[in-house]
């Protein structure tokens, strides 16, 4: 039997890019909600609830989710911390994958950088390059944060070694630095780079992401994993096996 999937933010880039992608995963859409939809009224057929909206509509989401039992895949973003570590204890009472990137290879590179920095140490100096579109506001991205915060994790090291950007008469490189630089510029969807440079060798692990789509197919990936869960709160690396 077909997964059923209620799309939460139905009509937005996300809800488009899931709904066109559903039938290569054999996933029916059976309730499409955005704004001003009845939600509550509409959860008790599916499956399973994938949300990409916005991060106003999270509470009101999780709670429908609890009192019906379905389990959650949670994309939306820029959830303020307080906030979240309240909806997460919302979250848990359902099975629910919350993941900021659902990139398949997003989170494999995720694995790779803490692998790489694991086996590297401090002498294979640690730099971060991620290039976006020229119409982002923010910098560095999301993932290029996360990716930052995987190598200090794994070398011990707190976010004053964090190097963002250089310009003019910088010194020498301290070893414990971690470069990170944003580069904009066209309509490139998402491009990051780790590099590990060491005397007479460099590693680079790379990921450029082409289309939203690879964010539908994950988190599909993800809506057929969750339902066979638990209930508490998973990401894409417990997905991907790769915890
Ligand atoms: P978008 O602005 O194109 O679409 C958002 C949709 O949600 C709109 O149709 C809007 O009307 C709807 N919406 C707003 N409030 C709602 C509510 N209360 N109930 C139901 N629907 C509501 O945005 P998008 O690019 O589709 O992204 C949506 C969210 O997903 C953002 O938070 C974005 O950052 C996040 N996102 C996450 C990932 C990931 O991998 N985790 C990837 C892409 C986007």
């Amino acid at each position: 039997m077909a997964l059923k999937v209620l799309l939460n933010g139905s009509k937005g880039r996300m809800g488009h890019a899931l709904a066109s992608i559903a039938p290569e995963f054999g996933v029916t859409v059976c309730a499409a909600i955005d704004q001003g939809d009845d939600l509550p009224g509409s959860i008790g057929a599916c499956d399973v609830v994938v949300d990409f909206s916005s991060h106003a509509a999270t509470r009101a989401l999780l709670e429908a989710a609890a009192a019906n039992s379905k389990p959650v895949v949670l994309g939306t973003t820029g959830h303020a911390p307080a906030e979240k570590a309240e909806l997460l204890k919302l979250a848990a009472r359902v099975p629910c994958v919350w993941a900021g990137n659902f990139s398949v290879g997003v989170n494999l590179l995720f694995a790779l950088t803490r692998r790489a920095a694991r086996v590297l140490g401090e002498d294979y100096d640690a730099e971060i390059v991620e290039m976006h579109h020229r119409l982002k506001k923010d910098a560095p991205s999301g993932t290029a944060e996360r990716l930052l915060e995987i190598i200090l994790e794994e070398r011990k090291l707190g976010a004053a070694a964090a190097r963002h950007g250089r310009q003019g008469i910088t010194g020498e490189r301290k070893r414990s630095e971690v470069g990170v630089h944003a580069i904009r510029g066209g309509d490139v969807v998402g491009d990051h780079t780790v590099i590990f440079a060491g005397t007479g060798e460099r590693i680079e692990l790379a990921h450029r992401a082409g289309d939203r789509a690879i964010f539908a197919r994950g988190a599909l990936r993800a809506a057929q994993w969750v339902v066979a869960q638990k209930p508490g709160v998973y990401d894409m690396q417990d997905v991907l096996g790769l915890t």
